[in-house]
C-alpha cells in the first residue's frame, strides 16, 4: 500500500464577480456567467481589484516556439484565457490533434507558474468538447487535490461562458473576436483591457487519506529486472452521488471495475510466466478526481524513475462483444505502437489510432502522468468492428457515453460481452511479455511531445 494524502476544497462565493472601469462596470451572475473553484488551500480566496490581461492561448512552448506572455509581467493580475491551442497552422501543435498546451489544466499551472491571482478560461464548446452545464455541475462542490507543493498563490481559477468573456472584454473597450484572432499569431503580445476585478470565497479544507496499491513481479533476467513495465488500472470511481431514478451509487461497472478485473486477469495470467523485465501492477486511487493517485505514484515512484520503461493503462475494458478492430490511445507516440501492432496483426486484428484526438483523450487517464514523466504510454481502447450484430452491438456502445458514463447506471446488465474482453486481454497479454522480454526497452517517437519530461 502506498498512502496518498488528498486535500479536498470547497468553495462559496462570499463577494460576487464585479468588474469596475472608469466610468462604471459590472456584476457577473455566478453560475449562470461563470464558475470558480480555489486554487490554493486557505480558508478564503480573494481577489481585489485586480487588472485583467487577455492572454491569448496562455501557452509556453519553447518547442513549438511560441510564447503568449512574451516579457509581460501578469503577477497580481487575472489572466484571460482561450481553451485549446492554436490551429490556424497544421504545422504548429500538431495541428486538429489536441496537445497538452491546449488542455484547460495546464492553463491554470501556466497563469499560477506566471503569479496571476486568477486566471479564467473562455468557454466554448468546440474548445471544452462538452458544454457550459458540465462546468456548472461542478462549481461549489468539493475538489481533491494532492498537497500543494507550489506556493505561488493562484487564488482562484475561473471558467466563463462566451457571452460573459464577450462582455468583460467589451466593458475593458475590447472586441472578444478582434482579441481571439490576434492570439493565432506567434507574433501575439497580451492586451491588458482597461478593467479590474473583485471576486472572493470561503473555503472548506480538509485532509483526506487514500492509498495505491502496488504488486511487483520480479523479472527473471539479471540484466533487465531492475527494469520494470507498469500496468495500471483505477480502482476508485464517484461514490454515493446524486440520486438518478431513486438511485445514489454510480457502481462504476465498465468505468472501472472492467479494467481492474482485466488488469487482476493479466497478473493471473503471467504468474506463471518469467518475464525477463519486472512488472509492476499498480491499482491507483481517485482517478475521478483529476487522476490524483497516479500522479502521487509519478512524484513518488517506489521503482527508480529512469528505470520504467513503460505503462499500459487499463480503464474500461471491452464489453460489447469480439471485435477485428482496436484502439489505441496514443497511437504512433512511441515504439510501443509496434508492439501492438506486431501481436494485433498475427491475431488478424487492426488497430486504430484515437478516434477523437481533438479531445485530448491522452490526457485523461493514469497513463498521462506516466507520460508526463517521460515514460512511454498507452491506453488500449474497444473496437467496433464486430464480429456478430455489428449494428446492434455499436448502438449499445455509443449509447453508454450518452446515457451511463459517470452515472448510477453504469451497471452490469443483459447485454455485457466478456468475449471480447477475453480477446482483448489476450492481445495485451502477448504484447506486455513482449514488451517485457524485448532486446531494448521502447522509445518515444522522435519529437513527440513527452520526449522530454514535462
Ligand atoms: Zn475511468
Amino acid at each position: 500500500m502506498q498512502p496518498v494524502p488528498i486535500t479536498g476544497i470547497r468553495s462559496t462565493v462570499t463577494r460576487p464577480l464585479q468588474a469596475f472601469t472608469k466610468d462604471g462596470g459590472a456584476l457577473f451572475v455566478e453560475r449562470e456567467e461563470w464558475t470558480c473553484f480555489a486554487y490554493a488551500p486557505k480558508p478564503t480566496s480573494r481577489i481585489d481589484k485586480a487588472d485583467v490581461v487577455f492572454v491569448g492561448y496562455g501557452i509556453t512552448a519553447p518547442d513549438q516556439r511560441w510564447d503568449d506572455f512574451k516579457d509581460v509581467d501578469v503577477r497580481g493580475k487575472v489572466v484571460l484565457i482561450m481553451n485549446d491551442d492554436p490551429s490556424s497552422d497544421p504545422a504548429l501543435f500538431a495541428g486538429k490533434t489536441r496537445l497538452y498546451y491546449g488542455r484547460w489544466t495546464y492553463k491554470y499551472e501556466e497563469a499560477r507558474r506566471r503569479g496571476a491571482v486568477g486566471a479564467i478560461i473562455i468557454h466554448t464548446t468546440p474548445s471544452a468538447a462538452y458544454p457550459f452545464q458540465v462546468v456548472q455541475s461542478n462549481h461549489g462542490q468539493e475538489r481533491c487535490w494532492l498537497p500543494f507543493v507550489d506556493e505561488q498563490p493562484l487564488e482562484l481559477a475561473m471558467w466563463m461562458t462566451e457571452e460573459a468573456s464577450r462582455k468583460l472584454a467589451a466593458l475593458g473597450g475590447r472586441d472578444l473576436d478582434v482579441l481571439r484572432k490576434a492570439a493565432e499569431s506567434r507574433d501575439f503580445r497580451p492586451v491588458s483591457l482597461d478593467v479590474q476585478l473583485s471576486v472572493a470565497t470561503s473555503n472548506v479544507v480538509r485532509a483526506l487519506q487514500s492509498a495505491n496499491v502496488v504488486g511487483v513481479m520480479k523479472g527473471h533476467d539479471p540484466l533487465l529486472r531492475d527494469e520494470a513495465v507498469v500496468v495500471t488500472a483505477h480502482f476508485d470511481h464517484l461514490g454515493i452521488g446524486t440520486p438518478k431514478n431513486g438511485d445514489s451509487i454510480y457502481n462504476g461497472a465498465l468505468d472501472n471495475a472492467s479494467g481492474c478485473a482485466g488488469f487482476l486477469a493479466l497478473a493471473r495470467a503471467l504468474k506463471d510466466s518469467k518475464p525477463r523485465r519486472s512488472i509492476l501492477f499498480l491499482s491507483v486511487t481517485a482517478e475521478e478526481q483529476g487522476l490524483l493517485g497516479s500522479e502521487w505514484y509519478a512524484r513518488h515512484p517506489t521503482w527508480e524513475r529512469r528505470n520504467i520503461v513503460a505503462n499500459f493503462n487499463f480503464d474500461g475494458m471491452n464489453i460489447w462483444g469480439r471485435t477485428r478492430d482496436l484502439r489505441l490511445v496514443g497511437y504512433g507516440r512511441s515504439t510501443l505502437t509496434e508492439d501492438v501492432l506486431a501481436e494485433a496483426s498475427t491475431r488478424g486484428r487492426k488497430v486504430l489510432p484515437d478516434a477523437n484526438p481533438e479531445t485530448g483523450m491522452f490526457y485523461r487517464s493514469d497513463h498521462f502522468n506516466f507520460a508526463r514523466i517521460g515514460v512511454p504510454s498507452v491506453y488500449p481502447g474497444s473496437g467496433s468492428d464486430f464480429l456478430e450484430d455489428g449494428d446492434t452491438r455499436r448502438s449499445v456502445q455509443r449509447s453508454y457515453t450518452a446515457l451511463h458514463y459517470h452515472q448510477p447506471s453504469d451497471e452490469i446488465d443483459a447485454r455485457w460481452r466478456l468475449d471480447g474482453a477475453v480477446d482483448d486481454l489476450r492481445l495485451w497479454l502477448a504484447v506486455l511479455s513482449r514488451v517485457a522480454d524485448a532486446d531494448r526497452r521502447p522509445k518515444w517517437t522522435k519529437g513527440d511531445e513527452f520526449e522530454k519530461e514535462r
